[in-house]
């Protein structure tokens, strides 16, 4: 077991685990490990660096390409419709403020590649936004239909560390890696040391992704984005999290119950007329039917063209974890959110022993159809089914409600470290393997320091600091040399 942690090291250990990533990488990641540079650069997708432009990871102020100061007053609404990404949006260039639109891609270029330069629909476009290309420096000037020059913002991705892990760069071969053997010589303080600073050093990141996305779009919808991109963990985030920034809560939490299903199953792309008449399912009918009743008188309002919808990852996935049972969980939270933030604000005043109420809540959530069905064409099950499971429950917990809570109750950390391991995915996989090894010794060091979630987020933030960054086979990582100035 490790040793007990001390309840008052937070944020202390972040902070040292902080100056141990400046020492190694004392400026820039670009300029101290060049191989990152040059990596595939580019986020999975537009609608993933579009997700997190959204909800503030890249912050609100910039300066443009020509040297502008620019701030984002109002990010605006997500567009529903063809035309630029976000709509009635508000950016103060220089002082002076300007409302419009705003686009985003991944690459300047794009502008006309699209099309937008000619299409009068861009003409209100304020700001154009896109990822820096070190690969190639040629300026571009975005001009609209009417040669109206907009100011650009280019995102350099390289130096975005502060707002989380960079899901661009390559996924390193899964097999034992050279730090393994430093790390089997650590005696057992100082591995357990490492492992606290760096699961709170991600903690720490996670709440800062929280409270910028607070400060943006209030706490309410925060906490229902993080809470639908948890419940879409691991392969349905950004879908999960696109949708919850399309249909904001203000706007489902004063409709009534299933005119709220509606939208958000038919903005996910689940309702379409013909899907309850051909539905052997007498219950699957019925609620398709009440869905489509409700959803019809909208779907003009809120479909997506189809280079906006929703793309659902489900190779692979089980029946269980459907997307469309994480959906119909989701429902069942938007139906009792007032009873989330009670419970959430208890919690607040008293971490330490009102969790268990927040769990409670979690487990009891009930659906009468998501109950017992794990798709919209499953037959039903003839047991009930918990919409909430316990490895769900725990990253909900472990990535939405701690670090919430950690905005500034540190008394939150001693709890947290208390929270079981969750279901082991690829990623850490790849993480305990590369770190540890897979002999006996290795598998016995890996279990120790596993089985609690704080010592998972730890090993996934080391593998992302420099697994995920080095593209030299460990032979360049600076890892396990610096790991004797621990
Ligand atoms: S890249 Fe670095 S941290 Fe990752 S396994 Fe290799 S030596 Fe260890």
């Amino acid at each position: 077991m490790p040793a007990p942690l001390d309840p008052v090291s937070y944020p202390d250990a972040a902070q040292r685990y902080r100056r141990f990533i400046q020492q190694v990488f004392p400026s820039s990641l670009a300029e101290q490990n060049p191989q990152a540079a040059n990596n595939e650069a580019g986020p999975d997708s537009e609608l993933e660096m579009q997700a997190r432009w959204f909800a503030g990871e890249f912050g609100r102020n910039f300066t443009s390409t020509d040297g502008k100061k620019v701030e984002i007053i109002q990010f605006g609404h997500w567009n529903h419709s063809t035309g630029p990404d976000f709509t009635e949006s508000a950016v103060s260039i220089d002082g002076h403020k300007k409302n419009g639109s705003i686009e985003i891609e991944l690459e300047a270029s794009s502008w006309e590649r699209h099309g937008h330069a000619a299409n009068p629909a861009f003409e209100n476009v304020v700001l154009h936004v896109f990822l820096a290309n070190s690969q190639n420096p040629q300026r571009f000037f975005t001009r609209t239909a009417q040669n109206h020059e907009v100011t650009q913002v280019s995102i350099d991705w390289l130096n975005l560390d502060d707002w989380g892990p960079r899901p661009w760069n390559h996924l390193p071969e899964a097999r034992l890696g050279r730090c393994a053997a430093p790390l089997r010589g650590m005696d057992d303080d100082k591995l357990t040391s490492l492992i606290t600073a760096a699961a709170q050093y991600r903690l720490q990141k996670k709440t800062q992704r929280l409270v910028a996305a607070a400060q943006i779009h209030g706490s309410n919808e925060a906490l229902f984005q993080a809470l639908a991109a948890a419940l879409g963990f691991t392969h349905n985030q950004l879908p999960m999290r696109v949708l919850a920034q399309r249909l904001p809560l203000k706007s489902l939490l004063p409709l009534a119950k299933l005119d709220c299903e509606a939208r958000l199953f038919g903005a996910a792309g689940y309702i379409e007329l013909d899907s309850f008449e051909n539905s052997d399912d007498e219950k699957t009918r019925s609620y398709l039917k009440e869905l489509w009743q409700n959803w019809w008188q909208v779907r003009d309002l809120l479909q997506s063209p189809a280079e906006r919808q929703l793309n659902w990852h489900l190779s692979g996935i089980r029946p269980l974890n459907h997307p469309q049972r994480r959906l119909g969980a989701l429902v069942a939270v938007v139906n009792h959110w007032q009873e989330f933030r009670s419970t959430l604000t208890h919690c607040e005043q008293d971490p330490v022993t009102a969790l268990k109420n927040l769990k409670h809540y979690f487990s009891s959530l009930q659906h009468p159809y998501w109950n017992r069905h794990y798709t919209l064409r499953s037959k039903p099950s003839e047991k009930s089914m918990a919409l909430i499971g316990r490895d769900r429950l725990q990253d909900i917990l472990g990535n939405v409600l701690f670090p919430w809570l950690m905005r500034e109750q540190n008394v939150a950390w001693q709890p947290y470290t208390h929270l079981p391991a969750s279901q082991i995915n690829q990623k850490l996989r790849r993480a305990v393997l590369r770190l540890f090894g897979s002999d006996e010794a290795a598998r016995e060091n890996a279990h120790r320091n596993t089985h609690h979630f704080y010592q998972q987020q730890a090993l996934l933030q080391i593998y992302s600091d420099f697994c995920l960054e080095d593209s030299s086979e460990c032979q360049d990582c600076p890892f396990p040399e610096q790991l004797s100035q621990w």
